[in-house]
């Protein structure tokens, strides 16, 4: 018989099983009625995400619509810092030579509030937010490429470790050495425009334009390090860097409902509309015009650095001859990304056109800022999904690159092909407009003989490559890819003494569209310093694509 001072305890809810039992009559005073029971420790699972907040835009949006988010990061222990496995930020500032005290993420009162609320002028919610963004970044972009990154060299490869350090010096800039990201933090120009104060402390680690550029430097750095300092690499460097927190964009659903609705659906307007009809007759600053902020990149930065709309833009009119004229590796990307927009907003005009007919052919008006909900919901929609196919294109496009020397144009055939090998069908004519896109802004590949998607796609492997075993295949695979190399000299186009470098074998794994699994395998070898073959192989271990350095890339002088 159970001891009424002493009952057992239970760690799973009862099931009803009928029986409703005799007449309840208890005791309300007996002692288990009283004071709930010592628990019994049974641990509890951890969570798969840990929320953190940070500006979206930047402290000068306040808390304008969509500008305080909160980040749903992979949980992972922390200590002071916060220092978790693969992102640490350090807090050192090189100008007062200090350090700033480390926020502590696992502290009781900071988790249990969704992390530290926004503040400009707390250090210690200014490491959580470079923490935040730096893990949501790495996320999305594993989520693309379909593995962990890892940091890659002929030796093989290691975890890859992000040294974060949000106040690295007084200085109006940010940059990354290796995998250190050093956020700079300045004086805002006495002639700044916009939100920012003349002459106000502008801190850039919380830009999280600004953040998930460096990442990208970063990551891109582990992924292909075969790549050298060249125009083209730059160039290609500065585009995905601009576009990877750019397209993020269109993911933060508050401020592109609100996009859509104070431009009525048309979200590449550079100005969004206030209720007044012009600057005269506004009254007050909610009803002037202001600056889309899903197309610049870092407002706050440019605006305190003395540049209306961001330190760069998405969109750019198309001009035939600017990008072969261009030197500068930041304007040429610029170019880069304003193709990749122009495509973007194209298919979103596609993928809409029919949700504005039937709202118009139900007598919908559109007339100012006053879209249905429901309506504005399914832009919303079809914006993130555009904006996430077009994010993961760019990034596999990347492991579609020949190794050493990426003309820009092997770049948009990178993306082809990874998008065809992703989705054959191309039911949204992504693939179409990307090519124009990047035809009227002069970015052609001499390499192709016609401007098709058949030609423009690396064609397939011929059919007498050695196969790879990947039943057997090593961490790193370097020695089953030396046995490979070994047997596809004549392919590889290498005499029979040639020593040629080998990159450590990447496995990607993704879900199709239509929900079957895709593997593939990629490689970079070099045959000379200064040329090689990315190798791309099937979840068999056939040689699917080989693709080489281009002559005239390598014909090129290094050392840009
Ligand atoms: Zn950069």
């Amino acid at each position: 018989m159970v001891n009424q001072d002493d009952p057992p305890i239970f760690t799973v809810a009862p099931t009803a099983d009928g029986d409703e039992g005799s007449d309840l009559d208890p005791d309300l005073n007996l002692p288990v009625f009283q004071s709930p029971p010592k628990p019994i420790g049974a641990p509890s699972p951890p969570p798969l995400f840990r929320t953190l907040k940070v500006y979206a835009f930047g402290p000068s949006r306040g808390k304008a619509r969509g500008n305080i988010q909160s980040l749903a990061v992979p949980y992972e222990k922390l200590a002071p810092g916060p220092v978790g496995e693969r992102i640490a930020v350090v807090d050192y500032d090189l100008s007062r030579k200090c350090f700033y005290d480390p926020v502590d993420l696992d502290d009781l009162h900071i988790a249990i509030n969704g992390g530290l609320d926004p503040s400009e002028s707390d250090p210690h919610f200014h490491q959580q937010m470079a923490y935040a963004v730096v893990s949501e970044s790495l996320r999305r972009i594993e989520l693309a490429l379909g593995r962990t990154v890892r940091q890659r060299s002929p030796a093989g490869t290691k975890s890859l470790k992000i040294l974060v350090h949000p106040h690295f010096a007084e200085t109006t800039n940010a940059f990354t050495s290796e995998s250190h990201i050093n956020c700079g933090y300045f004086r805002a120009a006495t002639n700044a425009p916009g939100r920012v104060l003349p002459g106000q402390t502008v801190f850039t680690c919380l830009s999280q334009d600004v953040v998930g550029h460096m990442v990208t430097h970063v990551v891109l750095n582990a992924v292909r390090p075969d790549l050298g300092r060249s125009l083209d690499n730059w160039t290609l460097l500065e585009a995905l860097s601009d576009l990877t927190p750019l397209l993020f964009h269109f993911t933060n659903r508050e401020i592109v409902f609100d996009t859509i609705q104070r431009t009525a659906g048309v979200i590449y307007r550079s100005q969004l509309s206030g209720s007044a009809g012009s600057v005269s007759q506004a009254r007050i600053v909610a009803e002037l015009e202001s600056d889309n902020p899903l197309l610049a990149l870092s407002g706050e930065f440019g605006e305190a650095i003395g540049r209306v709309g961001g330190i760069r833009n998405a969109l750019l009119a198309p001009d035939s001859a600017a990008f072969e004229a261009e030197r500068e590796h930041h304007a040429r990307a610029a170019i880069v990304v304003a193709a990749v927009f122009d495509a973007m907003f194209s298919i979103y005009e596609q993928r809409t056109a029919d949700l504005f007919r039937i709202y118009r052919a139900g007598g919908g008006r559109i007339d100012g800022p006053d879209l249905p909900e429901p309506l504005a919901g399914r832009l919303c929609d079809e914006v993130a999904a555009i904006a996430t196919r077009f994010f993961t294109m760019c990034w596999r496009g990347v492991d579609h690159c020949p190794p050493v020397e990426v003309p820009v144009s092997d770049f948009l055939r990178g993306c082809i092909t990874a998008d065809y090998e992703y989705e054959k069908e191309d039911r949204w004519g992504v693939r179409d407009a990307l090519m124009q896109a990047f035809r009227v802004r002069g970015i052609t590949p001499k390499s192709a003989a016609f401007f098709s998607e058949e030609a423009l796609r690396w064609p397939i492997a011929a059919a007498d490559w050695p196969v790879l075993n990947p039943e057997r295949l090593t961490d790193d695979a370097l020695p089953e890819l030396q046995a490979f190399v070994d047997a596809s000299k004549e392919q590889l186009g290498l005499g029979r003494r040639a020593r040629p470098t080998i990159y450590p074998l990447q496995t990607a794994s993704f879900t199709s569209p239509n929900d079957l699994p895709q593997v593939s395998l990629s490689t970079q070898i070099l045959t000379t310093p200064r040329t090689g073959m990315t190798v791309i192989f099937d979840a068999a271990g056939r040689v699917r694509h080989a693709i080489p350095t281009s002559k005239d890339a390598a014909r090129k002088e290094p050392g840009f």
